[in-house]
């Protein structure tokens, strides 16, 4: 048995969607004739507030195409210096949009308003145009820390009165509603976009949404084409993507318990350190510095003894929580974490 926590997309599709997929409706979805991508696309956008969506391959499209969509060439977006835009895409910023990425220091997804507001460049012959800031909740370098609707709302309006748009990278928005206890539409219907994933938590086997007005999804559906990313029957995936916004949303809570359950297990282990207040949804990151061994070492032990964790940086280990680890694997979990902690 190996417990795999490097991360919720290692999730397997579900028999419902499998079976979902064989059956799926199909057409040409870049003719707009694919009924089941537009089914996906209707319910999606439902979900999160927004009056229309795009399927597409994957969450880093989703979000390089809402800043395609928002920016011009020379335009200054401002972003969480831990943002996954900023860290985990490539540069595709500034290959794709040509824009600057002006970063600014926020604390576990939350952004300061006044320095927000403060970074919004004046009229200045030499300045950029400040046009897009970029929020993200949950917070994947955070740990998969929660953003609160208040604190949604001051950042955006922050943003929207200095007149800036405002693109939401909420690849795990539904663990954060769920974490809040909140429909995800409380936190994104006052943003211009947002972008949502169904191969994480959610168990699709691929693709992300990308939700907006009616006449910002018809722009980005022809930057989706630009990039590649318009697929022909897509059904096939889309039909998957449907059972994940129906049936999987319901269960994240699970996920976030056996984080919890996870985290207290791992407190209790000499040398490893952990805060249990940032384990908000459904990871657990914790530092090994006290073991005094290498990260890849770390790493490599448990792994052969079967569980599979990422690094976060050089002394932090992540371990994801989803629907494929139940809650009896985790006392499993700790107890090997434990093993390979003692014998280091
Ligand atoms: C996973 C993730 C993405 C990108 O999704 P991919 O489908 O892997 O491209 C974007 N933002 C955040 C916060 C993520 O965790």
């Amino acid at each position: 048995m190996v417990y795999d926590l490097r991360s919720d997309t290692v999730t397997k599709p579900t028999a419902e969607m499998r079976q979902a997929m064989a059956e799926a409706e199909v057409g040409d979805d870049v003719y707009g004739e694919d009924p089941t991508v537009r089914k996906l696309e209707a319910l999606g956008a439902d979900l999160v507030g927004q009056e229309a969506a795009l399927f597409v391959p994957s969450g880093t499209m989703g979000n390089q195409v809402a800043i395609l969509t928002h920016t011009r060439r020379g335009d200054e977006v401002i972003a969480d210096s831990n943002a996954h835009i900023v860290y985990y895409e490539v540069g595709a910023c500034a290959v794709l949009s040509g824009v600057q990425l002006r970063t600014i220091q926020g604390h576990n997804g939350f952004i300061e308003p006044s320095a927000i507001e403060e970074a919004v460049r004046g009229k200045d012959l030499h300045f950029p145009e400040s046009r897009l800031l970029c929020l993200e909740n949950t917070h994947n370098r955070s740990g998969g820390t929660v953003v609160s609707p208040e604190a949604m709302d001051c950042m955006i309006q922050a943003a929207h009165g200095k007149g800036l748009r405002v693109h939401l990278d909420g690849a795990r928005i539904f663990n954060a509603a769920t974490a809040l206890g909140v429909g995800a539409d409380r936190l994104t219907s006052a943003c211009d976009s947002v972008m949502f994933c169904l191969s994480k938590g959610l168990a699709a086997p691929v693709g992300s949404l990308l939700a907006g007005k009616a006449d910002f999804i018809e722009l980005a559906r022809k930057y989706r084409k630009m990039l590649g990313g318009g697929m022909r029957q897509a059904g096939v995936l889309a039909a998957a993507g449907i059972v994940a916004l129906q049936k999987m949303i319901g269960r994240l809570g699970e996920d976030h318990q056996n984080a919890t359950a996870l985290a207290q297990g791992i407190a209790e282990i000499k040398g490893l350190h952990i805060d249990l207040a940032s384990v908000q949804t459904n990871m657990v990151v914790f530092d090994i510095s006290g073991l005094h061994t290498t990260m890849e070492l770390f790493l490599r032990r448990l792994a052969e003894e079967g569980v599979l964790a990422g690094p976060v940086g050089s002394s932090k280990v992540r371990m994801v929580t989803h629907k494929d680890i139940s809650a009896k694997d985790i006392p499993t979990v700790i107890r090997i974490i434990n093993k390979v902690s003692m014998d280091l």
